[in-house]
């Protein structure tokens, strides 16, 4: 199975990975535990040049075409031998930041990356997306909390984070069956409890 995590930086995606992965551990399960962009070494290289300074900027297109790129690796190598296998891969983020961020928030349009995707994933589509959706204002304090906002963040402003929100928010109303939404504003142990309990029903 595979169970992806999504939402703006500074939305907590990380620390549910790692509870949930704790929690599905104890019940017996094997997890594989992954992000993106990443995931392979060749993959985590990709990500390593987008986000080089000596390459700034990328060009929105040249960066979709680089993360799809990655993502075709990942999926090869490491997403699909791991669901054959039997494990719960649980990724902290996948296509559909590549949607929000190149798609909407650099404007290259939801399709178009969506299709651009196809190639990378050949089918594969996870069995549950839990997006943590975060106001703009908590997910900058948190940025800010870790040091954050200096890096990648430079040139993202409030404008970039809110267009990068909505545009979860729609891609989970457009495939309300394959997505949980939950407020990434409450605390952890209850945001991961209600992610435990859906996944109770979408885990064979
Ligand atoms: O979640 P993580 O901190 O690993 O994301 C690294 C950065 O890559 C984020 O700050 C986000 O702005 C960016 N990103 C992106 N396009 C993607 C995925 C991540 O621009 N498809």
């Amino acid at each position: 199975a595979l169970l992806v995590f999504e939402g703006g930086d500074g939305a907590g995606k990380s620390t549910q990975v790692r509870a949930v992965a704790r929690a599905l551990e104890s019940q017996g399960r094997t997890v594989a535990r992954t992000r993106e962009p990443g995931g392979t070494p060749l993959a985590e290289s990709v990500r390593g040049l987008v986000l080089d300074p000596t390459h700034a900027p990328v060009d929105p297109h040249t960066e979709a075409l680089l993360f799809a790129s990655a993502r075709a690796d990942h999926v090869n190598r490491f997403i699909r031998p791991a669901i054959e296998r039997g494990d719960v891969v649980i990724s902290d983020r996948f296509v559909d930041s590549s949607v929000a961020y190149q798609g909407a928030a650099r404007g290259l349009g939801l399709g178009n990356v969506q299709e651009l995707n196809e190639w990378a994933l050949r089918g594969l589509t996870p069995d549950l997306t839990v997006l943590l959706d975060v106001e703009t204002s908590v997910a900058e304090s948190r940025r800010t909390d870790r040091g954050r906002a200096a890096d990648r963040m430079e040139g993202e402003d409030r404008d970039f984070h809110t267009v990068v929100n909505q545009a979860f928010r729609e891609l989970a109303a457009a495939a309300p069956e394959r997505y949980l939404v939950l407020s990434a504003d409450q605390p952890a142990q209850v945001i991961t409890d209600q992610i435990l309990r859906r996944l109770a029903e979408v885990l064979p």
